[in-house]
């Protein structure tokens, strides 16, 4: 079964914390889509910015100062080309996704209206919902829901439909954390486009598994948390288009963000410092970037065809139990098994696995309306990375059983 374009025993060797046991049992670690897992040669990046060139940034003459700039630098322009992003001022370094979208989100405040219309998909993370409810809060603007099926998918004839001029902004994942639904986001960028509206693609949980190109798609704004791809917390990344984000004010105002400061007025910095008020976290912004150089080495194609290998055989194994449902069944999925068995509570299971040395995610997921939607308390939320094996699944499954025998 093992696709042997992914050498799984070397990737393995590469992250220290596989190595440990939980409870006495060797970790299993499906917990993949909350924080990923980090490799020794981002580790060793972290270290080596803290034991030889540790300094504040852009500011400094010395040679420190210097060292620790031109990596930060070099970070970003890794991030530009990964994602194909046409300029580099167009990276603004973040820390994470949520701080992103609040970005934007805070940027829309003095371009809406009261009845401008915002539609957010049904099945986003809280991080993608209420910093838009608070745009409406402060606007007036009406938050419209862009339906999905029972499987999971978002209903597109719907959401054309629901395209109008009054429509100013759309938000959507490019993958649901909850379910692993990978949503059409070319076809929503373009219909959006045709009625004026801008954009925002919460890319948090597509960059592990999908080298997006940003230029291709025309998305106006992306969100990624580097520490859903092998990279350190505390760092993200939000890509705007240059007339957006000369568009939109800054969110913080601080030092780095400036360029002449009196006490009647003050003028800001260019682009992207315009967005990045204070000191940043430099060692996070350099291990993002080593972390997307650990990962492009084993390269994304080689990633997505084992991780895919590894989702249907979990879900064909997990099925065999009985009573046990899967929530997100979409054509289109990737690496998130998020399953209940009848009867039971997720968060019993949960607790069960963690005994076994297994890490599941339980509970909503911070997507409350999708369990709303199935009338759920939660569900018990697998999800996969590149370097798990079958063999983990194995005893994934295994525990699942033991847990369902235990409790019903
Ligand atoms: N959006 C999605 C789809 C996510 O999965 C997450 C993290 N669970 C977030 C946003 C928020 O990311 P962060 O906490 O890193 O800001």
């Amino acid at each position: 079964m093992i696709d042997s374009k992914i050498d799984i025993l070397k990737i393995r060797k590469d992250f220290p914390i596989l190595n440990r046991e939980v409870n006495g049992k060797p970790l299993v670690y499906f917990d993949n889509a909350a924080t990923s897992q980090t490799p020794q040669q981002v580790i060793d990046v972290i270290v080596d910015y803290y034991e030889n060139y540790n300094a504040n940034i852009h500011r400094g003459v010395h040679s420190l100062s210097q060292e620790a700039t031109d990596a930060y630098e070099n970070a970003r322009e890794k991030i530009r080309n990964h994602f194909n992003i046409a300029h580099a001022h167009e990276v603004i370094f973040t820390s994470g996704t949520t701080h992103g979208i609040n970005l934007v989100a805070n940027g829309f405040t003095g371009l809406l209206k009261k009845g401008d219309e915002i539609l957010v998909s049904a099945m986003e993370h809280h991080s993608n919902i209420v910093p838009w409810q608070m745009l409406c809060e402060r606007t007036g603007a009406v938050l419209r829901i862009i339906p999905m099926n029972r499987e999971g998918e978002l209903i597109m004839e719907v959401f054309h439909d629901m395209l109008s001029e009054k429509v100013k902004l759309v938000f959507c994942n490019h993958i649901s954390n909850a379910l692993g639904t990978i949503n059409p986001i070319k076809e929503i960028i373009d219909a959006a486009h045709k009625v004026g509206a801008a954009v925002l693609v919460d890319g948090a949980q597509a960059a592990p598994h999908i080298k997006a190109d940003l230029q291709d798609l025309d998305v106006d704004f992306y969100t990624v948390s580097a520490h859903k791809m092998c990279g350190p917390t505390g760092i993200g990344m939000l890509y705007g288009k240059s007339e957006w984000l000369k568009t939109l004010p800054p969110y913080q105002g601080g030092g780095e963000m400036i360029a002449e400061v009196t006490f009647e007025k003050t003028t800001y910095a260019d682009l992207p410092h315009k967005f990045e008020a204070g000191t940043p976290n430099v060692c996070g912004g350099i291990a993002f970037g080593a972390a997307l150089d650990y990962m492009n080495a084993i390269g994304f194609e080689q990633i997505a065809a084992y991780e895919n290998e590894l989702l249907q055989y979990a879900t064909s194994e997990l099925m065999k139990i009985e009573g046990l449902v899967i929530y997100g069944t979409a054509k289109e999925k990737t690496s998130v098994i998020s399953f209940n068995i009848k009867g039971i509570h997720p968060y019993d299971i949960g607790t069960i696995l963690d005994k076994l040395g297994i890490a599941v995610r339980t509970g909503h997921h911070c997507a409350q309306p999708i369990m709303d939607f199935y009338q759920i308390p939660g569900t018990v939320r697998a999800s996969l990375s590149f370097y798990n094996t079958h063999e983990e699944i194995d005893k994934l499954v295994a525990a699942v059983e033991k847990a369902r025998n235990m409790l019903l």
